[in-house]
């Protein structure tokens, strides 16, 4: 606990918390003020987002202990530091955030794959960390994605104020039985499919989807809904996080059952 005591100055943080190579500081965004609320809000925690230390690393992962990873946040210097591909998706950003607000760099199930479900990323060592999932219960169906209700609402968000504007895709898969379901979803045995977006406007389209990293994900309580938010930077090209203006048609899926599609002018 000693080390609980010390005051991170530069010379202390390079010993507790030494920063990968090539790691440079930033400035969070004014999105992640919103991205913190959303976290505050999912976990019942508050915390200061001012009192974080930002870095970048370029590319999509680099080796921190030995593992490849994508971020991490060190409770001693209240650092976080985000591989560059990470800094613009939120359930990335959000996960780390999620560590800040629980004081701790465990990953408990209640959190990451409970309440904060819909909005963190939780694979790798954050799924190990949760422990097993169990089925909670004996008393359930197995049935295919088309006995679940999916609905996807899509959003042109209010400009932050650094000009940037966000379009937000709200999936919700309800189990309208009073009856737990397990999902048999596509895909990948091991790794099945969860939620997917689809967007098509004036210049292509785009479309991704999740995997199942933890089965919890494929069972649901009696009228239990889950949730996922996939959300998208309005920017000069089309990729897997980025729109251009334009007119939309934009839906959401679960275990590929798609949602009615919505039509949304996303304007810059
Ligand atoms: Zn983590």
């Amino acid at each position: 606990m000693w080390v609980a005591f010390i005051v991170c100055g530069l010379a202390a943080c390079s010993l507790i918390d030494p920063l990968p190579q090539e790691a440079e500081p930033f400035a969070p965004p004014p999105v992640y003020a919103r991205w913190w609320a959303m976290t505050e809000a999912c976990s019942g925690r508050s915390g200061n987002l001012g009192a974080v230390d930002w870095y970048r690393v370029p590319g999509w992962d680099f080796i921190r202990g030995g593992q490849s990873v994508g971020g991490y946040w060190n409770r001693y210097s209240n650092r976080i530091v985000l591989a560059e591909a990470g800094i613009e998706h939120g359930p990335t950003v959000r996960h780390e955030m999620l560590h800040v607000l629980l004081r701790s760099d465990g990953h408990p199930r209640s959190q990451f794959l409970g309440a904060c479900a819909a909005l963190v990323t939780c694979h790798g060592v954050c799924v190990r960390d949760a422990g097993l999932w169990q089925l909670p219960q004996e008393d359930y169906v197995v049935l295919p994605p088309d006995s679940l209700d999916v609905a996807s609402r899509s959003e042109l968000l209010a400009p932050e104020s650094d000009g940037q504007r966000w379009v937000a895709l709200e999936v919700t898969v309800w189990n309208s039985r009073g009856r737990a379901v397990l999902v048999a979803a596509p895909g990948d045995p091991v790794t099945p499919s969860t939620f997917g977006y689809k967007l098509a406007g004036p210049f292509g389209g785009i479309s991704g989807e999740q995997i199942a990293t933890d089965s919890s994900t494929l069972f649901f309580q009696p009228f239990e809904t889950k949730r996922w938010v996939f959300e998208f930077l309005i920017a000069s090209d089309l990729s897997e996080h980025h729109i251009t203006p334009g007119d939309y048609a934009i839906g959401g899926a679960y275990a590929r059952r798609w949602a009615v599609f919505d039509t949304l002018a996303v304007s810059p």
